[in-house]
């Protein structure tokens, strides 16, 4: 499978258009960005660590009965992937208090969150990402009542799964983000599972392991993907 042309260009990766109009190709670069773009650099092998990881993660959801979008790597940087209408909201799950819920709500960092707590957000870069509910989404006709459903179960199917997996691995699955899109009228799982989108900390030491060391400027970013990839049991 070839690129024809290139549709868009995100902050980490670009999306080009195949012969396949029910497919595109996702390219991992190594651009990494924070705080809503004001905070960018090029990490060295970033790009493969996360595609790899990627890959490896979403065929573990589709083992585990969660439709995604992963097809198959196309090269160390790329994927082919399911062409999806992506809907304009972040699902976020958390399961320990870290981020931005410490600051908007004023909470202690390192809680435990029993039950683990869900938030949507939406999709805006200028908007700072605003975080919404449902009424919004369906007000504004980002997604049906059903798809809300959906997209709520599959995120706490995705933490069913990979709670364990990581905690196999002697982490602490803190919180993540996913996208979710249409495909042939299912919702399908899409962008990307990575430590660039949720937050792991070892379970003994509680280091992180995650994007908040490229937010938080304590170095060694694509090192610690590169362990909490050998942790789940992914060789390069
Ligand atoms: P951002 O949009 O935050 O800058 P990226 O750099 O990760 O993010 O860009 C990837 C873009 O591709 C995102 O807008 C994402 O919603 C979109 N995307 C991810 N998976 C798919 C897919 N399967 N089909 C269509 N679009 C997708
Ligand atoms: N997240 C993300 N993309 C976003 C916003 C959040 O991948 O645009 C992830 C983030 O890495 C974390 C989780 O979603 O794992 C919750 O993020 P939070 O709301 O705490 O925002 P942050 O403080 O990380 O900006």
């Amino acid at each position: 499978m070839k690129r024809v042309s290139e549709l868009f260009v995100g902050k980490a990766k670009s999306v080009y258009s195949t012969e396949d109009p029910d497919k595109l190709i996702l390219e991992f670069r190594n651009d990494t960005s924070a705080f809503d773009g004001r905070k960018t650099d090029s990490l060295d092998r970033k790009g493969l660590v996360n595609n790899k990881f990627n890959a490896y993660i979403m065929q573990k959801l589709e083992a585990a009965g969660i439709p995604t979008h992963f097809e198959h790597l196309l090269s160390d940087n790329e994927s082919v992937v399911k062409n999806l209408d992506m809907i304009p909201v972040e699902c976020v799950v958390r399961n320990i208090s870290a981020g931005s819920i410490c600051r908007r709500l004023g909470v202690e960092e390192a809680q435990d969150l029993n039950p683990p707590t869900f938030e949507f957000f939406l999709k805006n870069d200028e908007l700072h990402d605003p975080m919404i509910n449902e009424y919004h989404i369906r007000s504004f006709g980002w997604a049906t009542d059903q798809e809300i459903a959906k997209m709520k179960e599959l995120t706490f199917k995705v933490n069913d799964v990979l709670k364990q997996l990581f905690l196999d691995g002697g982490m602490l699955l803190v919180d993540y983000k996913l996208e979710f899109g249409r495909y042939h009228g299912q919702i399908i799982l899409g962008d990307e599972f990575s430590p660039d989108g949720c937050r792991l900390w070892d379970k003994d030491t509680r280091e992180k392991l995650d994007k908040d060391r490229f937010r938080q400027g304590l170095g060694g970013v694509v090192e610690a993907y590169e362990e909490v990839a050998r942790r789940v049991g992914l060789k390069f």
